[in-house]
């Protein structure tokens, strides 16, 4: 049994202020795994204001150690990956050679990423021509707090901490309560890259509490956030009466919209998408739109995929999916894959209850529904889980009114060896990201949605720029 239950304030591993203890379930055994603490107020009050007084000096510090700090963070994530994908998988239940694979590798993507933008990154900027002696000065906001998900933990966490260290803040970090040992170890990457004390601070606790505090503390100056759409409601509005900065990922329910020039790998691809992660993944492409004469032959092809996608325990190795992170998701998926069916969509794959020959895990059969209508709720609802809804379309004009009339808008996909039509729906859909023909983002890109997807933009300089504030002077002194 893992014991965690110190916080990490001021660069030391101090005790909670009241003994609160939390279990962390293995979803692959539902067993309890390791033990943490939930913060009170006397925690969050102590991360705050040691990353507070931490502030000035760490502002002050040239980028250029800034950046030799993340590149030493750099090397101790790279050093102790395998033990970063271990907590991974067994906090979440990401199979134990995807969470080194992906998840781990997310992080190590993502900070090489930020390092390489930073690199040409200038903090006093000119204007622009005709504008003598005006200048732009970019600074850190200040005191941030970072709320992060449990279904990409390193990838969220990285995302927040890196360019906030390179931008000059100073942070506290509230991890997913339900996944909170890799941020845990990534306390503990930072305390060994010797960054100053107070600069990371790591409060763990929930939403109501911890999440709370942070959100409408007076001396927080940004929260940024990534996780349901419900808590970033929430959190916008704790915010409100401190005027924060907001910077929030939430959920989507991105289209894929498949045209009859596609290729089977194409179908393939997005099926195993949707199901990469059982499932939880914020821009997975979970509504398949088809255009009507490759339909039948789609809708085959996701039913052989999703039966030929082994499920299986975290702790194997090998390209499984693993069981869904906790009995609230799972409850929820279930009842989502039982609606489908109530609505009417037709079951092609998967269906209610576990695999066989797994009865016990928060596993789930990966599950394909066709025929199903953009009015349902298998259609509208982020379910979060390896479930996949199929629908036919006549037109791209109307594939394109289906896949924009959502809520959300994170990502959306489109397949077609059509140049031209890419590029047009690449301009048309409504969402922060479009990814066609299997391309997917490059280096350095954004990441970031439109509508109830939150907009905040995350990696490159984009991410960068989110923890600073622009200040504009003008009779700035020519050297
Ligand atoms: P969640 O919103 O329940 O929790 C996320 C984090 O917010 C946790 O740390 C939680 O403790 C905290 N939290 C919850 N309520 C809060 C409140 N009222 N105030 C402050 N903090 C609060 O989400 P989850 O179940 O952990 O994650 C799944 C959701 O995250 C999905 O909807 C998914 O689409 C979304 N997500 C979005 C992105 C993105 O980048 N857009 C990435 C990953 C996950």
């Amino acid at each position: 049994m893992i014991e965690k239950r110190d916080f990490y304030i001021d660069g030391r591993w101090v005790a909670p202020a009241n003994a609160h203890d939390l279990d962390v379930i293995d979803p692959s055994t539902e067993e309890v795994c390791a033990v943490i603490s939930i913060g009170a107020a006397e925690d969050t009050n102590a991360a705050v204001a040691a990353a507070k007084a931490a502030l000035p000096l760490w502002s002050a510090t040239p980028p250029a150690q800034r950046l030799a700090h993340v590149e030493r963070l750099l090397e101790i994530y790279q050093t102790r990956a395998a033990e970063m994908a271990r907590a991974i998988s067994l906090e979440m239940g990401a199979p134990i050679d995807m969470a080194l694979g992906d998840q781990t590798a997310a992080g190590v993507w993502h900070i090489s990423n930020f390092i390489n933008a930073f690199k040409d990154f200038t903090f006093l900027r000119p204007l622009g021509d005709g504008t003598p002696g005006a200048m732009i000065a970019l600074e850190p906001v200040g005191v941030v707090g970072l709320i992060t998900p449990w279904n990409w933990p390193m990838n969220q966490v990285t995302l927040k901490a890196i360019p906030a260290l390179l931008a000059g803040c100073t942070m506290v970090l509230k991890p997913s309560e339900v996944a909170p040992l890799s941020s845990l170890l990534f306390a503990e990457f930072v305390h060994e890259a010797g960054i100053p004390a107070g600069v990371f601070n790591l409060v763990n606790g929930d939403g109501a509490g911890v999440g709370t505090q942070l959100s409408s503390h007076p001396d927080v100056e940004m929260i940024s956030f990534t996780g349901s759409t419900r808590a970033g409601i929430a959190i916008t509005k704790a915010a409100a009466d401190t005027v924060k900065r907001v910077c929030l990922e939430l959920g989507g329910k991105g289209a894929n919209l498949i045209f009859a020039d596609a290729d089977d790998a194409a179908v393939k691809r997005g099926v195993r998408h949707c199901l990469n992660n059982s499932g939880q993944s914020c821009n997975a492409p979970t509504r398949m739109l088809v255009e009507r004469p490759l339909y039948d032959r789609a809708v085959e092809i996701a039913r052989e995929t999703a039966e030929s996608t082994r499920v299986a325990s975290a702790h194997e190795t090998g390209r499984h999916i693993g069981p869904v992170v906790n009995a609230t998701q799972y409850e929820k998926i279930q009842s989502m894959i039982e609606t489908g069916i109530e609505e009417g969509a037709r079951l092609v794959a998967g269906g209610p209850g576990r695999p066989e020959g797994l009865n016990r895990g928060y596993f789930i059969r990966p599950t394909i529904f066709a025929d199903v209508t953009p009015d349902m709720r298998v259609a509208r609802e982020e379910i979060f889980g390896p479930v996949l809804s199929i629908m036919p379309f006549d037109t791209e004009a109307e594939a394109l009114a289906i896949a924009n009339d959502t809520i959300y808008g994170l990502t959306n996909y489109v397949q077609t060896a059509d140049g031209a039509r890419r590029n047009r729906l690449a301009r048309q859909l409504k969402s922060g990201m479009v990814e066609m023909n299997g391309q997917s983002r490059g280096a350095g890109a954004p990441f970031g949605g439109v509508k109830a997807s939150g907009r905040a933009r995350e990696g490159g300089h984009w991410g960068i720029e989110e923890f600073l504030d622009v200040k504009s002077i003008s009779g700035w002194a020519e050297n």
